[in-house]
């Protein structure tokens, strides 16, 4: 991204008529793009520099709007967290969405603010899409459709590459949804962190498990960890320290309070997974 101006008047912004022609802007003029700019204010403001040119998204009605699918729900790159929060058909079926959603800034942020726009920021709702086996259609650089999985996105974001949407499978009945944020805000403090858990349990038996940890210093990801990995029938030491050596061995060795996030986050995990363990 080029950022060339010290005067914010002097940005130049973009408005095109389709998302394939946002990315072409954004490639010609190595320009970012503007859904709320709610993330963005805050960087450029902190900096005094901003970019020469911004692609603006907000006029774009084809990146707006939630659908119910067959098996799943697409939800538009420009849907604001309000939506998501007060979404009642979907917070049927994704709950946990709508915690997220919620548990971000203030009201009025959330008015602004959008769901892509959050993964640029890789902001609360990560840890919860993560576990959700979130899809991300996007365009690339080159102006081809593409489709891949939120994990896959996030280990090699795409210079320019414009999400339009997000595809989300309904969980499986039988499954529990679990998310926790760990801020303290004063004013705004991006979260240490946060966490969240999909168990789908059928039959008595786990059929799938999903555990995502994301926060201001940390890459957000899924652990790898499969449904019987984890001693979830034993005692809540024992559960807890193997959520340890976990998040051990994906958080970097140089992460500022990593102790704490190990202990913080094995906890929040622990109490996600077997509330009743002893
Ligand atoms: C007071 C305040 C409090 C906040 N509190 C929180 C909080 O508690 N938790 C939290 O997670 N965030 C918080 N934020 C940050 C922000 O509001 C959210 O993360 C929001 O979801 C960002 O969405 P946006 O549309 O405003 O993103 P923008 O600022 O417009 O963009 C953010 C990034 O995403 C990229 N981007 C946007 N849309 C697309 C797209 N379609 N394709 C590719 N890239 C795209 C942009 O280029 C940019 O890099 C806060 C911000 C403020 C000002």
């Amino acid at each position: 991204m080029t950022i060339a101006v010290t005067d914010r008047t002097q940005t130049h912004i973009l408005f095109p008529q389709s998302a394939f022609e946002a990315v072409a802007l954004a490639v010609r003029h190595q320009a970012p793009y503007i859904a709320g700019a709610t993330a963005l204010q805050l960087s450029w403001n902190k900096t005094a520099n901003w970019p020469t040119q911004a692609v603006a998204l907000s006029g774009l009605s084809e990146l707006i709007g939630c659908k119910r699918l067959a098996s799943s729900w697409q939800l538009g790159a420009l849907t604001s967290l309000a939506e998501l929060a007060n979404n009642s058909a979907l917070a049927e079926y994704m709950p946990l969405l709508s915690q997220a959603a919620v548990s971000v800034g203030a009201a009025g942020v959330r008015q602004l603010g959008t769901l892509a726009g959050n993964i640029g920021f890789a902001g609360d709702l990560m840890p919860s899409l993560l576990v959700l086996d979130t899809q991300v259609l996007w365009i690339d650089q080159h102006g081809r459709s593409q489709q891949q999985p939120l994990t896959q996105w996030l280990e090699a974001p795409q210079p320019q590459g414009l999400i339009t949407a997000l595809q989300i499978p309904v969980p499986l009945a039988g499954s529990i949804t679990r998310m926790e944020k760990l801020a303290s805000r004063s004013a705004f403090n991006p979260p240490l962190l946060n966490v969240a858990s999909l168990q789908c349990w059928q039959e008595g038996q786990l059929q799938k498990l999903r555990l995502a940890i994301g926060g201001n210093a940390i890459q957000p990801s899924l652990l790898p960890i499969s449904p019987h990995s984890l001693p979830l029938q034993d005692s809540r030491r024992v559960l807890n320290s193997a959520l340890r050596a976990t998040l051990d061995s994906i958080l970097p060795l140089g992460c500022a309070q990593r102790d704490y996030l190990i202990s913080a986050g094995a906890k929040l995990l622990c109490d996600q997974l077997s509330p009743n363990l002893s």
